[in-house]
């Protein structure tokens, strides 16, 4: 798990996980582990949507109780804090999911 999340393969823990930001790489280039079989698909971003949406929206219903903002100001904040949390977070979520198929040997089909 912790090779993972410092971006590195969860077999060796010498090559790279990712190309470029989120992308996975197809392999290892140090073991040659085929990551194609450890796809984690859609599930961080719909985890992330989960968690983040149960967060901020009580934090937009404390803003409007609090300040009363125009609609709009709602949409810029609360837009641009979920995009910054999203893309934050999202390799964190996605090496971990691909951490734990490769621990528990679970690969897409
Ligand atoms: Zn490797």
């Amino acid at each position: 798990m912790r090779r993972a999340l410092n971006g590195f393969c969860p077999d060796c823990g010498q090559g790279k996980l990712f190309k470029g930001r989120v992308a996975l790489v197809e392999a290892c280039d140090h073991c040659g582990l085929d990551f194609t079989r450890y796809s984690a698909g859609d599930g961080p971003a719909t985890l992330l949507i989960f968690v983040y949406g149960a967060l901020i929206v009580p934090l937009a219903f404390l803003l409007e109780n609090l300040l009363a903002p125009p609609l709009w100001v709602h949409a810029v904040v609360w837009g641009l804090v979920m995009l910054a949390a999203t893309l934050l977070s999202l390799r964190v979520i996605k090496a971990m999911i691909v951490a734990l198929q490769y621990r528990f040997q679970t690969p897409e089909s």
